[in-house]
């Protein structure tokens, strides 16, 4: 039978992935949404959230779409209430209210899930299993996008808490962290500061393990988002965000699941995790890319650049 969830902030991936993938899903349905102003067809709307956890007892499962810096309160209420909850990335705005959001998950025995949705990416799990046993030389991201397009009119994203290019950046983190077989740490940054804006708007990142990262919003064209591993047996070349995977240039043919190449089928596996992590009671919270996140604004060198309008 399927569970009673509500939405928790109805912006851009609320509308472009959750809502669909929660009405395409047997085991969800989407019984209200919390929203000031976005409303979806079928889902009774609250103005906030505390009015709708009084007034739902029904809706055991809470999912946030909401940016990282208001996440924690809404979380925290959830949980205080009894319900289970979901949390886009990045999990929160400060590692240490992430840590809460567990202790509190595993205190009450609810589930809080930090989801990382480009690790659903069709070819990220045969990248990882591609590379476990060999020998890892060297590592490149590229993460390239317009912000005008990914992010139209989001100020939230450009002030403290937002991480600026480093939100976007994270997938990446979230899908190095997932297919390198040994943990790598941050060793320096510069990070390209908007001369009016608080937070990056490029971004390059250097690890041990000859690791190196670049991300950019100011990308006008096509978004690039790839990762190149070399090895000892080899290259690797994920492209698209994790969709696709090329070994020593040939591009590895993925078995055609239900998700394979289907953006929104990173959200429909989530939901499918989400299930399973609530019918045990478990909390999954892999807090690593967001440390790299946090070490890059720890010890990265501030560049300013020239200001950043919409
Ligand atoms: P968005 O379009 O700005 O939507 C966020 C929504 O949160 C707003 O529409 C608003 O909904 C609600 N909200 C509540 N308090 C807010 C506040 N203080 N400031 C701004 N909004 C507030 O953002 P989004 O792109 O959907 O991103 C939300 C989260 O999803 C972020 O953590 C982001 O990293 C992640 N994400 C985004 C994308 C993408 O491509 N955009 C992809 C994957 C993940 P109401 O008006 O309904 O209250």
């Amino acid at each position: 039978m399927a569970m009673n969830i509500a939405l928790v902030g109805i912006g851009k991936i609320a509308v472009d992935q959750h809502v669909p993938s929660i009405q395409g899903s047997s085991s969800w349905r989407l019984a209200a949404t919390v929203s000031r102003r976005g409303t979806v067809a079928g889902a009774k709307r609250y103005p906030d959230i505390e009015t709708m956890l009084a007034a739902r007892p029904d809706i055991p499962v809470v999912s946030l779409c909401l940016p990282p810096a208001p996440r924690f309160a809404a979380a925290s209420a959830a949980l205080e209430a009894g319900r289970h909850v979901m949390l886009e990335k990045p999990p929160g705005a400060t590692l240490a209210e992430c840590g809460s959001l567990g202790s509190l998950a595993r205190k009450h025995e609810l589930t809080v899930f930090a989801t990382w949705h480009s690790r659903e990416a069709a070819a990220v799990g045969a990248a990882r299993d591609w590379i476990e046993g060999k020998c890892v030389r060297r590592v490149h991201v590229v993460w390239r996008e317009d912000v005008r397009k990914w992010h139209p009119g989001q100020d939230w994203i450009f002030e403290p808490g937002g991480m600026g290019v480093l939100d976007p950046g994270i997938n990446a983190l979230s899908i190095l962290t997932e297919i390198l077989p040994q943990p790598v740490h941050l060793r320096g940054a510069r990070l390209r500061f908007p001369e009016n804006r608080q937070t990056p708007i490029a971004a390059d990142l250097e690890f041990s393990g000859n690791v190196t990262a670049e991300f950019d919003w100011r990308e006008r064209g096509r978004e690039v988002w790839t990762i190149n591993v070399e090895t000892d047996a080899g290259s690797l070349l994920l492209t698209e965000g994790g969709g696709r995977m090329f070994v020593d240039g040939v591009e590895t043919q993925l078995s055609s699941g239900p998700s394979a190449g289907s953006p929104s089928g990173e959200y429909s596996r989530l939901y499918a995790r989400m299930a399973e992590l609530v019918a045990v009671r478990a909390v999954e919270m892999d807090l690593r890319p967001m440390i790299h996140v946090a070490d890059a604004f720890l010890i990265g060198r501030r560049l300013t650049v020239g200001p950043f309008d919409w």
